[in-house]
């Protein structure tokens, strides 16, 4: 649970090392940032619950791409086939950067009792094949969608714009019928 607010607090700070923000800023993003921790956490058991193998990444893109539209975010949905783009403008004039999180899993099969295990069958290479997150692009795409909604809320101090992006199919060249590799 602490790795995913740490990770997050590294994303921001590399924003806002951009930035150039001042201490008081950085102290209501930090209060900002711990309250959306239980949110986050719950964003990437959903995520690790339902996994879906490269370019099939229909209920996952549609998900972020929701997330990021309540947000009041530019997105642009589908790219890529499954893959999200969303462009958040700041207040300020600055440069362009981009986040990228990926978001397909692996045909790995999970065993574990977690109550947020994934139990996901699909056919993959002529059989019934598990799909996990087994190379944490769960918890990628949760600290991405919580990097989007504190600079969000935070858009009045941001300088430049920041682009969102949700790769599918990250763990292998797009095939027809799923994906090996990692
Ligand atoms: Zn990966």
């Amino acid at each position: 649970m602490k790795k995913f607010c740490v990770t997050a607090c590294l994303s921001l700070f590399a924003i806002l090392a951009i930035a150039q923000i001042d201490a008081k800023l950085k102290l209501k993003l930090d209060q900002q940032v711990k309250e959306l921790e239980p949110k986050i956490v719950e964003w990437r058991r959903y995520f690790h619950e339902h996994p879906e193998l490269s370019n099939r990444e229909e209920k996952t893109g549609e998900r972020i791409a929701n997330q990021l539209k309540a947000l009041g975010l530019d997105v642009q949905y589908p790219v890529a086939k499954t893959g999200v783009v969303a462009i958040l403008k700041g207040s300020k004039p600055g440069p362009v950067i981009a986040l990228r999180a990926d978001i397909d899993a692996l045909p790995v099969t999970e065993r574990n009792s977690l109550p947020f295990a994934s139990k996901v069958k699909v056919p993959f290479n002529g059989q019934e094949t598990g799909v996990m997150h087994a190379c944490g692009h769960d918890a990628h795409m949760a600290i991405l969608l919580a990097t989007a909604e504190i600079l969000s809320k935070n858009k009045s101090e941001l300088k430049g714009t920041v682009k969102f992006i949700f790769q599918p199919a990250e763990e292998g060249a797009p095939v027809s019928d799923g994906v090996s590799g990692g």
